[in-house]
């Protein structure tokens, strides 16, 4: 499906739950949000009939996050089932990687694609700072659980929160030891992410090649999103940056998200979108449901404003509540 500026829109971020089992500082705070009740979240079979909706408009790719995708019992079942959803091709799972090793099989046998780790540092420490828990190791237990199977795609995926250069370097040689691709994404002015100033892509390539040599341009495309690549010698897997406030991507942008209370939002930043439990709830026929995610994908914001003057229409949740 088409959207009013004209973007093919194919892509579906799921939130399955607003639940951590971290406290990473720019995502929740040290006590936690308020929690939903498990009542107000959708049900597994919600969740699938919006996708089977969204599916025959165009949707063609998920991605299963959170909040914590893996603490929901029955995610790798479900991950299942959405890749036997007629025309989705991809469904793929961001985890922080604490739970990973143990569901790693699971997800596989249902079919997963791809992974991505959300991983700040390599540090044991700096992890604890981060992410206010302990677990580094069995971050690093799921991504090497995740590499012994060759079909899927993992990524890890770091927000540059720690402004150390040797802490970029180490998490860089992940590429070099492994065949990962290890992406920045500049850190976003929304919900607790305001509190922190982001480093961008120039400044840490910078840190890089210092460190590792040349970091060279590729021009070919890996995975949904406005992730561009760059390789370094030597290395197995690739260099990603995904700056959303450097290098502003929203005219390329091919996705919504669904809330794990089942609102489905056009654009990360704006409040706007449609409340599709309601239809679930009260009655609603496939028809009905579809109108709405058609509607949503149709008047899809042109573009996110940060660092711009803030307006009503903006969101007030965290990432943990929208599924980031
Ligand atoms: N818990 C899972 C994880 O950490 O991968 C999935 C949910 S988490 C909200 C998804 C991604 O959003 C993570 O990679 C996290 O680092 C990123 N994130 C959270 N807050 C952010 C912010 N303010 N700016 C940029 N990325 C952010
Ligand atoms: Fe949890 Fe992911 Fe947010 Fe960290 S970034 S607190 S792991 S939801």
């Amino acid at each position: 499906m088409i959207d009013k500026f004209g973007r093919t829109i194919d892509y579906l971020r799921i939130s399955l739950t607003d639940r951590c089992n971290l406290r990473c500082i720019y995502c929740m705070p040290q006590e936690g949000v308020p929690l939903l009740c498990q009542e107000d979240i959708l049900t597994f079979d919600e969740i699938l009939r919006v996708c089977r909706c969204g599916a025959s408009l165009g949707i063609r790719k998920i991605k299963l996050t959170g909040g914590e995708p893996l603490i929901r019992e029955g995610c790798a079942d479900l991950a299942g089932k959405l890749k036997g959803l007629p025309g989705i091709e991809k469904v793929t799972i961001t985890t922080n990687g604490i739970l990973l090793a143990d569901h790693i099989k699971d997800l596989v046998d249902a079919g997963i694609d791809g992974i991505n780790i959300s991983l700040d540092t390599l540090d044991d420490g700096i992890f604890r700072q981060i992410t206010r828990r302990d677990g580094i190791e069995r971050v690093l237990m799921g991504l090497k659980a995740a590499l012994s199977y060759p079909q899927l795609t993992v990524k890890v995926n770091s927000v540059p929160v720690v402004r150390e250069e040797s802490n970029l370097v180490s998490l860089v040689s992940l590429a070099r030891k492994y065949p990962v691709h290890v992406r920045f994404i500049e850190m976003m002015p929304i919900g607790y992410g305001k509190q922190f100033p982001f480093q961008d892509e120039n400044s840490i390539i910078q840190v890089l090649e210092k460190a590792y040599g040349p970091l060279k341009p590729v021009r070919e495309k890996y995975g949904n999103g406005p992730c561009h690549y760059y390789e370094i010698d030597g290395f197995q897997g690739k260099i990603g940056f995904i700056s959303a406030v450097t290098h502003k991507f929203c005219s390329q942008c091919n996705r919504v998200r669904l809330t794990s209370e089942g609102f489905l939002k056009g654009c990360l930043q704006f409040q706007e979108g449609a409340d599709l439990r309601k239809i679930l709830r009260e009655g609603g026929t496939d028809h009905e449901l579809t109108e709405a995610i058609r509607n949503v994908i149709y008047n899809k914001p042109a573009g996110h404003h940060f660092y711009e003057a803030n307006t009503d229409l903006d969101e007030v949740r965290g990432m943990s509540q929208i599924g980031g």
